[in-house]
């Protein structure tokens, strides 16, 4: 599993997508998955953007209506983020309950909880920062519903690994799985991993009755439970030369070089060290999104505070895309690019989905 960086290859990727076998696989570990989520949350490449392209292939909408509606699932995700901000760091529906503790199970830090699919799928986020939907869910439900720690500190150690990390997506996500976003918890046994995972795996913690899931005991492999705490180290600051004029600002949701494409502005690249602070990232998340801003040509990067930035650069100058880590910019403020006209809380999926589903 690779996720080149430059522009070009991006490109290539979302011209390759193949819905219709989207459609039939997307469950299963070897399925037609597009991998373009790292792009998509860094803000290269938006979610219209692999709609146009789903369009282009003239297919009939039943056979493309399965990755339309997972594209609708990531825009729904930022659309309860915009309106409830940072709510979506609380249970947001319903109190998850039992909960046990506010850390993670060490076994799966150390992917060390004894099922073959899902450690072997921990390796493979430590080394390469991409974990399969599926899997997501089954390592959610491990930590919330089996090992019953609180969904929020297995969340942002998640988030911190994923190239594709965005707080919309993966918190609430974590919350739908949790029961705090949902009116029931998400469970899967032993016998679901071997189907979707291509395992042939027996007498492991969660090789027992669906019935049994919710109710039994924490199983021994998950009973050590560890506090998650990473500490990100930003690049140094190199030199800069900063001028007072019309300024695009980037930042590590919006890496888009098709903004203001070929004009001759100033672009910085802003790296907050309290937002790092808050929402850390491992070094190789980090690292990606750094060679993502080599795609756009003159880009300098700014290591500090967005107030920082004003002894440069008044706010007049300044130009930033919408979005819910922001709002303490000031300046100019343009909107991000949605698949519908939707917007506002919709308190379920399929309502909004339901109002996409005619627009598009
Ligand atoms: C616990 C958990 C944590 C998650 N954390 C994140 C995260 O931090 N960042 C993130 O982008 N996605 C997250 N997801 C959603 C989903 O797992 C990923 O978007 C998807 O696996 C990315 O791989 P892909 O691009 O091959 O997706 P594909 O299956 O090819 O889907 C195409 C695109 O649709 C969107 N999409 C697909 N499934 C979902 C979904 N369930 N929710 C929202 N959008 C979706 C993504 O933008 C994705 O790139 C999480 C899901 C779970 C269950």
């Amino acid at each position: 599993m690779y996720f080149p960086t430059q522009i070009d290859a991006i490109l290539e990727r979302m011209q390759n997508i193949d819905p219709v076998k989207y459609a039939n696989s997307r469950n299963y570990v070897d399925g037609a998955v597009t991998y373009l989520s790292p792009y998509i949350s860094r803000g290269v490449i938006s979610t219209q953007q692999v709609y146009q392209e789903i369009k282009k292939m003239g297919l009939p909408w039943g056979r493309t209506e399965k990755l339309i509606q997972e594209l609708v699932w990531r825009d729904y995700w930022q659309q309860v983020w915009n309106e409830k901000g940072d709510a979506i760091f609380l249970d947001l529906k319903n109190k998850q309950e039992p909960v046990l503790n506010y850390q993670i199970p060490k076994a799966i830090l150390e992917a060390n909880t004894g099922i073959i699919a899902v450690d072997d799928a921990l390796e493979q986020l430590f080394s390469t920062g991409y974990m399969h939907n599926h899997m997501r869910m089954y390592v959610a439900a491990i930590c919330c519903n089996i090992a019953k720690c609180h969904w929020l500190v297995p969340a942002k150690w998640l988030y911190s690994h994923l190239l594709d990390g965005d707080l919309a997506s993966n918190h609430l996500s974590w919350q739908w799985v949790a029961g705090a976003f949902a009116n029931k918890k998400y469970v899967a046994n032993q016998e679901n991993i071997n189907k979707y995972f291509k395992t042939n795996q027996q007498r492991t913690f969660l090789d027992v009755p669906y019935e049994d899931l919710l109710t039994m005991e924490v199983p021994n492999k998950l009973q050590k439970t560890v506090p998650f705490t990473v500490n990100v180290e930003l690049p140094k600051q190199k030199k800069y030369s900063l001028q007072n004029r019309k300024t695009l600002l980037y930042n590590y949701y919006n890496i888009d070089p098709d903004w203001y494409f070929g004009q001759e502005v100033q672009r910085v690249f802003l790296l907050e060290p309290s937002f790092f602070k808050k929402f850390p990232v491992s070094q190789k998340s980090l690292d990606f999104a750094l060679q993502l801003t080599e795609n756009i040509h003159g880009i300098q990067i700014f290591v500090g505070e967005f107030d920082a930035l004003l002894q440069w650069v008044d706010s007049k100058n300044i130009v930033f895309k919408q979005h819910p880590t922001n709002k303490h910019y000031k300046g100019t403020e343009e909107s991000r690019d949605w698949m519908t006209t939707s917007t506002g809380y919709f308190p379920s999926f399929f309502k909004f989905w339901k109002k996409a589903k005619n627009e598009l």
